[in-house]
């Protein structure tokens, strides 16, 4: 049976670790997007139902007003026929004040009214030509949404695959090197680097002589600049 050379098992370890991390970086980008999207979503939705109940409210108090306005007018229309009844002109006086004072209500509540259809205008033509596009938007964007979320579906189960992945070749390792591995993984996410042109392949201090002679017979060396594990590629130049 042959031998895997420990290198080629950190080789491949290293090379697991910095797709974990592309990984990793895209799933935290997808998360990102999708907290960012639902909150456009609920914005939008939160905007739509205030809307809606703005113009139920709005169409309600003109409906209110609009029966006040028609009491009084009832009422004044009343005080004009006993004024054209009167009996004196002091009874005239006093009627002809309860018509101003009516009037005068009248025209308040007509004003306050006006202002309120004028607001209503505005609503109505959201109601119609704002809002179904909204909607549509909202519509396109849960679509965008749900395209995320598979997206993140997919990421995660290739992150768990990674993870499988480092696993079976963490097993063919010592306990000795593994705590090696891990120990320099709690501090950097990518603890194991090639040499490069007889340097390290991260940090791109150069390899002592010795070192690289030990590392070319298959040892694994920790870089004397950024600690972490070198190894030598022996299939290819180095
Ligand atoms: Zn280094």
């Amino acid at each position: 049976m042959q031998i895997t050379p420990l290198w080629q098992k950190f080789k491949q370890l290293g090379l697991l670790d910095r797709q974990a991390i592309t990984l990793t970086d895209a799933r935290d980008k997808l998360i990102a997007q999708i907290k960012a999207q639902q909150t456009a979503i609920a914005n939008r939705k939160n905007l739509l139902e205030h809307m809606v109940s703005e113009h139920k409210k709005i169409s309600h108090e003109v409906g209110l007003k609009e029966a006040d306005i028609n009491a009084v007018v009832t009422k004044l229309t009343a005080k004009e026929h006993r004024l054209e009844e009167a009996q004196s002109p002091k009874e005239e006086l006093a009627i002809e004040h309860e018509i101003t004072a009516l009037k005068k209500i009248c025209h308040g509540l007509e004003d306050v009214c006006l202002e309120q259809m004028a607001q209503l205008e505005t609503l109505n033509r959201f109601m119609s030509q704002d809002a179904p596009a909204a909607l549509e938007e909202c519509k396109q964007e849960q679509a965008a949404l749900a395209a995320i979320e598979l997206e993140l579906e997919a990421i995660n189960v290739t992150i768990a695959s990674n993870r499988g992945e480092q696993e079976i070749v963490i097993n063919t390792i010592t306990p000795e090197w593994f705590k090696k591995y891990q120990s320099m993984k709690s501090n950097i996410p990518d603890p194991i680097t090639p040499v490069v042109q007889s340097s390290c392949g991260s940090c791109f201090y150069e390899v002592l002589a010795q070192d690289l002679v030990r590392l070319k017979l298959n040892a694994i060396l920790p870089c004397r600049s950024c600690f972490r594990l070198l190894y030598c590629d022996t299939e290819k130049q180095v």
